[in-house]
């Protein structure tokens, strides 16, 4: 029997008698972690990891039905043991493993492969089938070291400072921006000036801190002056872009920080100064590392580059499918 299988509601275990990041409301949801399109309001029941309780509580409500475990913790439902394991893809995240029958079953939700200073990393799960997202399933995706990309930041930071005008670098509010902040504590960059956060990223930062993960001082616009400001790093999501938030910026050099802008174009596009490409996906090596690490004969691939993934690994001998789901980081979170 198929452990997972895909309804309109969302990907569903039959003998447990729930879903996986459903995007329709259910009885019962199981929750990899808080960006908006894999955590979706309105369902009866919620598992998910500890550390994402916060986040999840303050995006789909307090007072949500929400059984919190730990990393490595059994739950065992209609005969299905669940556990959840690192994905180190942002605060909380996390691998479903499903247990019944002897068969074996991963859906690695959103997952990265390199380091990331603000959770712990991707753990590899043996299995027998292993539902993998490839959002940068294409031989294209091969991102730098992340050290590399935080020097880069810190350099276009320190130089913007240094002429006297602020930085303003767009990066999802939740995950991505808490990661530059620590990558560039990690650079030794904060003393070219303060970091400011808008709102939407703010609450998170505390989220984070309160799970107890370290991120630097950070902090609003109306707590620094304007001398301050023009040596400002400028941390605000997408959806900030064009609002009147950021004029008191005035003339600031903007950025993106994102792995779609190893996409040639994708920066001109948005008529930035900068893209800088940090993403919190695995690339092309890190799925190709990650699938092969699970051992699975048979892996079932999820959204993004779907087809190109499925061949690539039919033609290596694996016994390779996939879902249509409807999971879409770039629409859930760039208006966060
Ligand atoms: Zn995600
Ligand atoms: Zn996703």
């Amino acid at each position: 029997m198929d452990l997972v299988v895909a309804r309109p509601e969302g990907l569903y275990c039959p003998p447990g008698n729930f879903y996986i990041d459903p995007w329709r409301p259910v009885d019962r949801a199981v929750i990899t972690h808080a960006h908006g399109d894999h955590a979706r309001p309105g369902s009866r029941r919620y598992l998910a990891t500890r550390a994402s309780e916060r986040v999840l509580r303050a995006r789909l409500g307090a007072g949500i039905a929400l059984d919190a475990i730990d990393y490595g913790e059994r739950v065992v439902d209609g005969g299905v043991a669940i556990s959840l394991h690192p994905a180190g893809h942002v605060l909380g995240s996390a691998q479903v493993r499903l247990e019944h029958g002897g068969a074996v079953w991963v859906v690695s939700g959103d997952y990265k492969t390199e380091a990331d200073p603000t959770c712990p990393p991707f753990e590899p799960q043996a299995c027998h089938v292993f539902v993998t997202e490839s959002t940068f399933g294409l031989p294209i995706y091969r991102w730098q070291a992340p050290e590399d990309t935080y020097d880069e930041i810190a350099a276009w930071w320190r130089a913007n400072a240094d002429a006297g005008r602020a930085s303003l670098l767009y990066c999802y509010a939740f995950g991505k921006a808490q990661r530059v902040v620590a990558g560039l504590a990690g650079a030794s960059a904060l003393d070219t000036g303060p970091v400011v956060c808008h709102g939407a990223i703010d609450v998170l930062n505390d989220a984070y801190r309160a799970t107890g993960v370290a991120l630097p001082p950070t902090h609003r616009v109306g707590d620094i002056d304007a001398t301050a400001l023009r040596r400002a790093l400028v941390l605000a999501p997408p959806s900030a872009s064009g609002t009147p938030w950021l004029r008191r910026f005035g003339d600031a050099s903007d950025a993106f920080a994102s792995g779609w802008m190893r996409l040639r174009g994708a920066r001109r596009r948005r008529s930035l100064d900068r893209g800088f490409a940090l993403s919190d996906h695995a690339d092309w090596p890190g799925l190709l590392r990650a699938i092969a690490a699970t051992g699975a004969p048979r892996v079932i691939v999820t959204h993004g580059q779907v087809s190109v993934m499925v061949r690539w690994l039919a033609e290596r001998g694996l016994d390779a499918g996939a879902f249509a789901t409807e999971y879409d980081e770039d629409a859930a979170e760039a208006g966060a």
